[in-house]
């Protein structure tokens, strides 16, 4: 089997660090994505690489997770090796190894600019972080701008849902998620405890969070202390 295309959905680290060893494995690979990742590299991942060298040598890393931050410091340190070969920042169909795929790009959603994958023949979307478990992956989102990109995915004819992080989904699981993060969100933005924000999306995602509660509580608060703030709202302008 050969490797020849990866389709970067954005440039979260966990999404595009594998792309120089696999490049180097295959090497006909080409990978697809948006040059939001040249944005991020001059901004959050070097804000974020400056913030870890400080807390590094500060010893203010719990020493469980130094090889993971050195990991992350050695992977953007590469930055220029992670950027996609094809650049897509505009809604294409293309061919990709054979197969018609149409790379679909959604407007300050997740990232500044993601991809997901409609393929047609299999009436299914590839989402990447559109969709995500145990709770939104706020981090560099404008939650208003995902839920337009949402909207599109459910407008697709997808009758299957490829989240990056979680369980495929039918059509009906995919509506229940995105109703959850709809009401997560509106509770957020409103005036109410965000403890309650938390909790209706504990209930509301329960049949995927199973026994990760702990871990999607602390990410429901944060992510809700976020938006409450209005520190997400920088990522709502281009
Ligand atoms: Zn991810």
């Amino acid at each position: 089997m050969s490797l020849v295309a990866i389709v970067n959905t954005h440039w979260h680290l966990d999404h595009v660090s594998g792309n120089p060893a696999l490049k180097a494995a295959f090497p006909r690979l080409k990978v697809y994505g948006t040059s939001a990742i040249d944005g991020a590299l001059m901004g959050f991942l070097a804000n974020s690489a400056a913030a870890s060298r400080k807390a590094l040598a500060e010893g203010a890393v719990p020493a469980a997770a130094v090889g993971d931050v050195e990991g992350d410091l050695a992977t953007i340190a590469r930055g220029t090796e992670l950027r996609p070969d094809v650049i897509v920042d505009e809604t294409r169909d293309m061919v990709i190894a054979g197969r018609p795929l149409s790379l679909r790009v959604a407007h300050l959603a997740a990232t500044e600019r993601d991809l997901w994958i409609y393929d047609a023949d299999q009436k299914r979307a590839i989402v990447g972080d559109l969709v995500t478990l145990p709770a939104p992956f706020l981090d560099t989102a404008c939650p208003e701008g995902w839920l337009a990109a949402l909207d599109d995915v459910a407008a697709s004819g997808a009758e299957q849902v490829v989240p990056g992080h979680g369980p495929i989904m039918s059509t009906a699981d995919f509506h229940r998620w995105r109703d959850a993060f709809g009401d997560f969100i509106a509770c957020a933005r409103g005036a109410g405890a965000l403890e309650g924000c938390s909790a209706g999306w504990l209930a509301a995602a329960s049949r995927w969070i199973g026994d990760d509660s702990v871990r999607a509580k602390a990410m429901a608060d944060y992510y809700g202390g976020l938006i409450r703030a209005g520190k997400l709202d920088g990522y709502c302008t281009a």
